[in-house]
């Protein structure tokens, strides 16, 4: 069965959607992007990926279409109408219609995009087995646009080589994952994750799975690893709204915790699914 997809202002079967071809989304990657995760049928940690839509629309120079509310209310009834359990909700913002032109257009009004994706997302997950890959990225990958190509052909490199993933290095310190941030769990039980700059996204799970970590008083280190480094580690994981807390396996071909998802890793991702069946909304 068809889905019922929005675009700017109307609900519409998805074989029915249209957008110009003179879209700066589609002829320069000009928007910005927000995933979602629902669980039960309710959207998890929506207030975050509201917060950081509007932050990567200001860091482009690009305002908010819609408010918070209406967001809310478009996810809802996208949700309600595909009958969603358990997936994602997908927004795009671009900066609208303009004939081809570098300089960004005038009082152009912004597109704006939704569709719901099912997906298992609490079930349990193998660990990924990844690669490592030089991160050829531009250097604003706190914006979270639409420009996925990098990362793409990253994912790519992973699957051609029969693993899973790739996680993107830059000057010998893993950045993050393809489409996830990435972590190590030390012998000494400490969670290392690269800290926060324009270097990574800002990923809103990761914020979440911290503060948990943080309750369960485990140590936290906010810094750059290498390749080496995580090989030696006692756990691997990454996480996303697409994938929540995800453990990883291999990196470069050497097996971390015996080949399947660590204590830390499973806890973290227990503690995670039980707080977004409370908080989601
Ligand atoms: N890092 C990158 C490059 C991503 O694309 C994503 C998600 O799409 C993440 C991290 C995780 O962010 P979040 O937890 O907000 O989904």
């Amino acid at each position: 069965m068809s889905r019922t997809v929005y675009v700017n202002g109307k609900y519409v079967a998805e074989e029915n959607a249209q957008v110009s071809v003179f879209d700066r989304g589609f002829l320069f990657a000009d928007g910005v992007y927000e995933v979602t995760a629902v669980v039960g049928g309710k959207l998890v940690d929506f207030q975050g990926h509201v917060v950081r839509l509007e932050r990567s629309l200001g860091e482009l120079g690009m305002g908010m279409p819609l408010t918070g509310e209406e967001l809310l209310g478009i996810h809802r009834e996208l949700l309600s109408r595909n009958n969603v359990d358990e997936g994602l909700v997908y927004i795009q913002i671009t900066r609208g219609v303009a004939d081809r032109d570098f300089a960004f257009p005038e009082n152009v009004p912004q597109s704006v995009v939704l569709f719901t994706q099912n997906k298992s997302l609490t079930s349990e997950k193998p660990g990924l087995r990844v690669i490592s890959v030089p991160d050829i990225r531009w250097g604003r990958r706190d914006i979270k646009t639409v420009q996925l190509l990098a990362p793409s052909m990253a994912k790519m490199m992973a699957k051609k080589a029969g693993k899973d993933d790739a996680w993107m290095v830059e000057d010998g310190y893993v950045t993050e994952g393809t489409s996830n941030n990435a972590y190590i769990v030390t012998k000494e039980g400490a969670i290392i994750t690269r800290n926060l700059s324009t270097s990574i996204l800002h990923g809103i799970t990761r914020a979440a799975v911290l503060k948990l970590a943080a309750e369960l008083e485990m140590k936290i280190e906010e810094r750059p690893f290498t390749i080496t480094e995580a090989q030696e580690a006692k756990e691997a994981f990454v996480t996303a709204a697409t994938a929540f807390v995800c453990p990883v396996v291999e990196i470069d071909g050497v097996e971390l915790s015996g080949g399947i998802a660590g204590p830390i890793v499973k806890r973290l991702n227990e503690l995670y699914i039980e707080e977004s069946r409370k908080s989601s909304i």
